[in-house]
């Protein structure tokens, strides 16, 4: 069949005419029935959006160990259950054959990353931040004040931080977890410490 591009644009607004009634409900059983089935034997359990600093929170529905559903969270005060684009898309964090799910170490100088467990993972981790700070652990520092009569005076206080590590916080965490996170930093001594939220 020849189209002009007169009875084209006809078409092609029909076309978008019965998807927009679609979305707005007037489904056809078939459709109505399988979008009812994807998420009927689903478990739903909340999560934060981990892109941005706004923390918009959404429904995760899983069925099978893998997402079936994602829709914005209607109890968030920040985003009351609205999605941008990007945090519609986190479900492809999850399912995704290129999702990184195993640790992978590269040693100093070597080209090729190597899979470590996690027994051996966390205590190397563990290692390097306590290494790092006993090198760059400062105990006291000298500071300059003026006396009475404008004259340098320097003394010996104690500062007691660790400027070898900083830590970054993440939009994915909650309350809870940043006050862990923070807590234990500042255990550490470290003063760098900062979130997504205030980059
Ligand atoms: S849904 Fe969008 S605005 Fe909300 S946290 Fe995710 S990326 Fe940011």
């Amino acid at each position: 069949m020849e189209l002009s591009r007169r009875s084209f644009l006809k078409l092609s607004g029909a076309g978008i005419g019965v998807a927009a009634l679609a979305q707005l409900g007037f489904t056809t059983p078939a459709y109505a029935a399988d979008v009812e089935l994807r998420i009927r034997e689903a478990k739903e359990s909340t999560t934060v959006c981990p892109y941005c600093s706004m923390g918009c929170s959404a429904i995760v529905s899983v069925q099978d160990g893998k997402i079936v559903g994602l829709e914005g969270l209607p109890d968030s005060p920040i985003n009351r259950a609205s999605l941008c684009s990007k945090g519609q898309s986190i479900i492809q964090v999850a399912n995704n054959e290129r999702r990184l799910k195993k640790v992978l170490y590269r040693a100093p100088g070597a080209t090729d990353w190597e899979e470590k467990t996690w027994e051996e993972a966390i205590p190397a981790i563990a290692r390097l931040i306590k290494d790092t700070r006993d090198a760059t652990f400062v105990e006291t520092e000298e500071i300059t004040t003026k006396d009475a009569t404008g004259n340098d005076v320097k003394t010996e206080v104690t500062a007691n931080r660790c400027e070898g590590i900083a830590q970054l916080g993440g939009a994915a965490l909650d309350n809870e977890e940043c006050y862990l996170a923070s807590k234990f930093a500042r255990a550490l001594g470290l003063v760098y410490i900062e979130h997504q939220a205030r980059i």
